[in-house]
This record gives structure tokens, C-alpha cells and sequence, in this order.
């Protein structure tokens, strides 16, 4: 092949490219007529490449008078852009840039070189269309910016997250969605399980809401805070759909669990027939949604299915990727706020371990210096017991034998009141540390306080006293001592005698209550001072002669070591009320 023939070969590879480019390019005479048009060109002058040809350009473009002759203009010697209008085969006009290029050709030797000019034409439109994308796009990668930096920067909650998510995926601001639902990985199902939904359930509150939220400043948290108000009443509706959104992980073919696992996200057209896209259609009552996988590196997380069912727009290739991008942004945020919240709790069990074991060692030192004490008070006891015994019986001899008139009389007798009131002490404090066995069993409340209260019957009676029993807890078992229960109540009933007059009441009651059973025993005496309220249960506190003050305390030791409290009151209607709760037998 000659060099002519390969020139001959490339003109014909060249004419054929640019007939068939969808760039729009015209190739025109010195008289401005159409030698050449592309398919590009065709369209836009919506007529077929055929009818272009031959035709002015002046026919097509609206040339101001003074640039008639734009095209052969001298000064157009390079590429020159202008701007003009032009008139289509259907009459519409539009704004129109022209790229000119001058150049000339000479079709043979003996032929005078010609001017040709090629027009490279672009629809103003479409560069203004463009132009739109582009600020949509900046808007979007804006707002995921600030996402990204709200999300990691502040310490947000798990729950937080996912409603900042959420929020961006339909706000105005963000991606414009209508409604958003997340689904978790429940590990403990074994199951994608809906969690948390946003958005309007009606068209008039998508209206509503959208109107309030118009022109709302883009900060984020502004928005999270304008959408909090606006849409907590209305997204009832999504979140009860949310609620029954459940896969199986198992179901490997499902397509949100397909998704997630092959962590891509997916338009899914009213036409697409995919596993499960049936009963998410169902679900969400619209036949076109996305999908977008929430993964990070550790493993999957969850997907966010989202859908325009109230405007019924459909779902563009960049509304998929911002959503990606979206879900890509927070399954981080999702993973950091999981592993800090876990971080956390181990902390905390670390500090509650440290401090229980530090308690747990105080504890034992005190139960260690207590039952040092215990002992040695034991001791002490037993070696005054007996000495008391030989000075009480003395005195309470010199006491016989004096004289009624005689002035000694008095100091004997205060020495044997003195005396009685220490050997009580005595008495109480060795119940108090003799060591008890602790041996509980199942015990029947009811039964077991109207037998030891049945006991002090006669002794009522005698004082004129009214014992009534309102006891409710029937067949109830508690685990106890019955001995130191009856201890207590003895106690109880001893105290409440002592304050009350002839013709006084003492009611014993019980109730069942959640978690144990509330023994009381009510008096209608004249009660306590409110000031001595805490000091009752204090070691020989008591406002009794020749009390030991140590009956409460020894009470209340039991009670505390059955797990329950020993409390006192006052009753609005007179009297004092004294009462604790036995625990109930786990399970
Ligand atoms: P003691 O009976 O030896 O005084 P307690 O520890 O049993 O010791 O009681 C301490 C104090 O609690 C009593 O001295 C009394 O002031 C008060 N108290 C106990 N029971 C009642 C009651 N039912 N009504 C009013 N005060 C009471």
C-alpha cells in the first residue's frame, strides 16, 4: 500500500468517526452551508445527519446581524469559543456554545485552497444540568463531611448514631430519601431484625413535615434537632413496619442478607425479582427501594433499606452511591461507639470488681475486730454476772431489813434497781453474742407468729390489752430461724405492751408483697419521739428505767441477717408501727 492509499484509508476511518460521534460537531464551507454533520449534532438539531446537509448555517443559528459572517470572520484564526442562540427542527431556542475552529483544505494540486471551518457545538443545558449534579453532589459530600465529623468527634451513643444515620438518609439536606429503616445483625436470633425507622407515613404529613423543615439551616445537628420535633410524631407509622422486618441470617439468598454479606448496596426496581423482594415490598408497600450494607472490618452489621413511597420519585445511581457512602461512614461510627460502649462496661465491671473486693476485705477486718470484741465482751459479761447477783441479793436483804423511816433505805433501794437494770443488760448483751446456729427452714409466717404471739394472750389480758391479728399471708413460706424470728416478735410485742395503758391495742400484721413478705406490729400508744427515730435501734438507747436499750438492736441484727430491715414508724392515727420484710424464697 502507497502512502496516498494509507492518507485515503484514515480520511475514510476519520469521516466515518466523526459521522458517527455523539459529540456534536458540524464541518462548514466559506458560505457558512453544512458539509458535514454528526450524530451528536443530528440530535440536537433534532433532524436526521441527511437533512443537515446542505442547509445555512443561518437557518439554525440566530446570528446577530453584525456577526453575519461569524464563520468567515478573519480574525477567527485559532479555536474561538462564542456563545449564540439556536433554533431547533422543532422550534424550540436555546443557549448554545460554539467552539470554531478555522482550517483549509486544498482538494487538489491544481485547485485554489478553500476555508472550512469545524463547529464544535455544546447545549447550554446540559452544561447547566451539569452544573446542577455537581452542586447536589458538593451539597451531598458537604453534609457527609460534617456526618463523618459529628459521628467520630462527638461522643455519641450507639442510639444517637443510628438516628443521625437515618436522619440524613431522608432529610432535605441529605439524601432526600422519603423513609429509612435500619436492620441489626441479633446475634442472639440469629437474625436480621428491624430496629429504627424515620419518616412520614402519609402523604399529607411528608407535606407537613417537609414544608416545616424547608429552608432549615444544613447543620447537621440543627437538622437532627428541627427533625427530632417534626418527625417524632409522625414516624409511629414506620416504626411499627420496622418492627416486623425479620430475616433469617440462614436465608443466604435473601437479598438484604446477600447485601450485607457481599457488602454491595442495590437498587431493587419495581421489575427485579430477587429472593425476599416480595415481602419487602410487602412490608414497606412500594415496589422500588435501596439497599445499602452497614459492614465495617470486624464483620457486617446490618443494612438500611430506604424507598421514596410517599413521592414515588425513583431511585437514581447517585442516590445509591451517597447512601453507600452513607452507610460506609456510619457502619464506623456504629463499630467505634459498640467497641467504646464495650470498653466501657468492662471498666466499669473492673471498678465494681475492685470495689467489691476492697469492700469484701473491710468487711472482714470489721467481722474480725466484732467477733474479737464479742468475745471479750462475753468474758467481761460472765465475770460481772456473777458479782452483781451476790450485790443484788444484799442489797435487796439490807433493803428488808431496814427500817421503814430509816434515811438508808432509799440509797438500798436505788442500788437495787441499778443493780436489776445492769443484770438485764448482762442478760441481753449474752443473747445478743452467744453464737446462734443458723439453721433456717421453710416456715409458714402466719402460723408461726399467731403461736408466739398466742402466748402472751394471757399476759394481755391481765394488762387489759386487745391483741388482734389481721394476717394475710396465708400458706406464704419464708426461709428463717423461726427462733429468732420469735425472738424478735417477743421483743416487739414485750415493747409495745410496756407503752400502752389498759384498754390499748396491739394488731400484728402481714401482707404479701413482691419479693417477700411485711411483718408489722401496730400499737395505739403514744409513739416515739420523731429526733429518736435513728437512735432506736442504736445500741442502749432507751427511754425506759431500767431498759437495756439493746432489745431493737438485736432485733434488727436478725432481721439484717435474714436479708430484710427493721423499721419503725410513727402511725398518722397514733401509736407506733414496727415492721420488717422477710425475702421470699428465690424462684
Ligand atoms: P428497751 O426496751 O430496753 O428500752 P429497746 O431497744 O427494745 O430497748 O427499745 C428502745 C427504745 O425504743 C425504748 O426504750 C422506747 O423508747 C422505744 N420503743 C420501743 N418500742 C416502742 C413502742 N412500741 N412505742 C414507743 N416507743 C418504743
Amino acid at each position: 500500500m502507497d502512502q496516498s492509499e494509507n492518507r485515503d484509508g484514515l480520511a475514510a476511518t476519520l469521516t466515518q468517526g466523526f459521522l458517527q460521534t455523539d459529540t456534536q460537531l458540524l464541518l462548514i464551507d466559506s458560505a457558512g452551508d453544512i458539509l458535514m454533520a454528526s450524530a451528536g449534532a443530528a440530535r440536537l438539531f433534532k433532524v436526521d445527519q441527511e437533512s443537515l446537509i446542505g442547509t445555512s448555517c443561518s437557518h439554525w443559528f440566530m446570528l446577530p446581524s453584525s456577526v453575519e459572517n461569524i464563520w468567515t470572520n478573519e480574525g477567527c484564526e485559532g479555536p474561538d469559543i462564542r456563545e449564540l442562540e439556536m433554533k431547533d427542527a422543532g422550534g424550540e431556542i436555546f443557549a448554545i456554545e460554539v467552539d470554531c475552529t478555522r482550517f483549509s483544505v486544498q482538494p487538489a494540486a491544481e485547485m485554489q485552497e478553500q476555508l472550512h471551518w469545524l463547529l464544535m457545538l455544546t447545549d447550554v443545558r446540559q452544561r447547566e444540568h451539569q452544573d446542577e449534579l455537581r452542586a447536589v453532589r458538593l451539597a451531598k459530600l458537604s453534609l457527609l463531611n460534617q456526618v463523618s465529623e459529628a459521628l467520630y468527634g462527638a461522643n455519641l451513643t450507639l442510639d444517637q448514631i443510628l438516628e443521625a444515620l437515618l436522619i440524613c438518609v431522608t432529610a432535605g439536606q441529605g439524601l432526600r430519601f422519603n423513609r429509612a429503616f435500619l436492620l441489626l445483625i441479633d446475634e442472639q436470633r440469629n437474625a436480621l431484625q428491624g430496629e429504627l425507622a424515620i419518616g412520614p407515613s402519609n402523604a399529607d404529613e411528608a407535606a407537613r413535615i417537609w414544608h416545616d423543615l424547608a429552608g432549615k439551616p444544613g447543620d447537621l445537628f440543627e437538622m437532627m434537632t428541627s427533625y427530632d420535633k417534626s418527625i417524632k410524631q409522625t414516624d409511629v407509622v414506620v416504626n411499627q413496619i420496622v418492627r416486623h422486618m425479620t430475616v433469617p441470617l440462614g436465608d443466604d439468598q435473601n437479598l438484604l442478607v446477600r447485601a450485607m454479606f457481599d457488602r454491595q448496596s442495590q437498587r431493587v426496581t419495581q421489575d427485579l425479582d430477587l429472593s425476599g423482594a416480595a415481602t419487602i415490598r410487602h412490608w414497606l408497600g412500594c415496589s422500588e427501594f435501596a439497599v445499602a450494607p452497614l459492614t465495617t472490618r470486624g464483620g457486617p452489621l446490618g443494612v438500611i433499606i430506604a424507598d421514596n413511597a410517599i413521592s414515588g420519585n425513583g431511585i437514581t445511581d447517585l442516590d445509591l452511591e451517597f447512601l453507600q457512602m452513607f452507610a460506609n461512614q456510619s457502619s464506623g461510627a456504629i463499630e467505634n461507639s459498640r467497641l467504646y460502649h464495650e470498653l466501657e462496661k468492662r471498666l466499669l465491671d473492673l471498678h465494681k470488681a475492685h470495689q467489691k473486693q476492697k469492700d469484701d476485705q473491710e468487711n472482714q477486718l470489721r467481722m474480725e475486730r466484732l467477733s474479737v470484741m464479742g468475745e471479750t465482751s462475753a468474758i467481761v459479761a460472765h465475770e460481772l454476772r456473777n458479782p452483781l447477783v451476790a450485790i443484788g441479793g444484799f442489797a435487796r436483804t439490807l433493803l428488808r431489813n431496814l427500817e421503814e423511816e430509816d434515811p438508808n433505805r432509799e440509797f438500798a433501794h436505788i442500788i437495787t434497781e441499778e443493780v436489776a437494770r445492769l443484770e438485764r443488760i448482762i442478760h441481753d448483751l449474752l443473747d445478743f453474742i452467744r453464737p446462734q446456729k443458723m439453721l433456717r427452714k421453710s416456715v409458714t409466717l402466719d402460723h408461726l407468729i399467731a403461736d408466739t404471739l398466742g402466748k402472751f394472750q394471757p399476759e394481755m389480758e391481765e394488762k387489759e390489752i386487745l391483741l388482734e391479728y389481721d394476717l394475710q399471708a396465708g400458706h406464704t413460706q419464708v426461709n428463717c430461724h423461726p427462733g429468732e424470728i420469735q425472738q424478735v416478735l417477743q421483743n416487739l410485742i414485750i415493747n409495745a405492751a410496756q407503752v400502752l395503758r389498759p384498754g390499748g391495742r396491739i394488731t400484728a400484721q402481714t401482707r404479701v408483697l413482691e419479693g417477700g413478705v411485711k411483718v408489722a406490729l401496730l400499737d395505739n400508744g403514744p409513739g416515739f419521739a420523731e429526733d429518736v427515730r435513728e437512735k432506736l435501734f442504736s445500741p442502749f438507747f432507751s427511754t425506759k428505767p431500767t431498759g437495756s436499750g439493746l432489745g431493737l438492736t438485736i432485733c434488727s441484727q436478725i432481721i439484717k441477717a435474714h436479708g430484710g430491715v427493721l423499721g419503725a414508724e410513727n402511725r398518722p392515727e397514733g401509736g407506733a408501727s414496727f415492721s420488717f420484710i422477710l425475702p421470699l424464697p428465690k424462684g
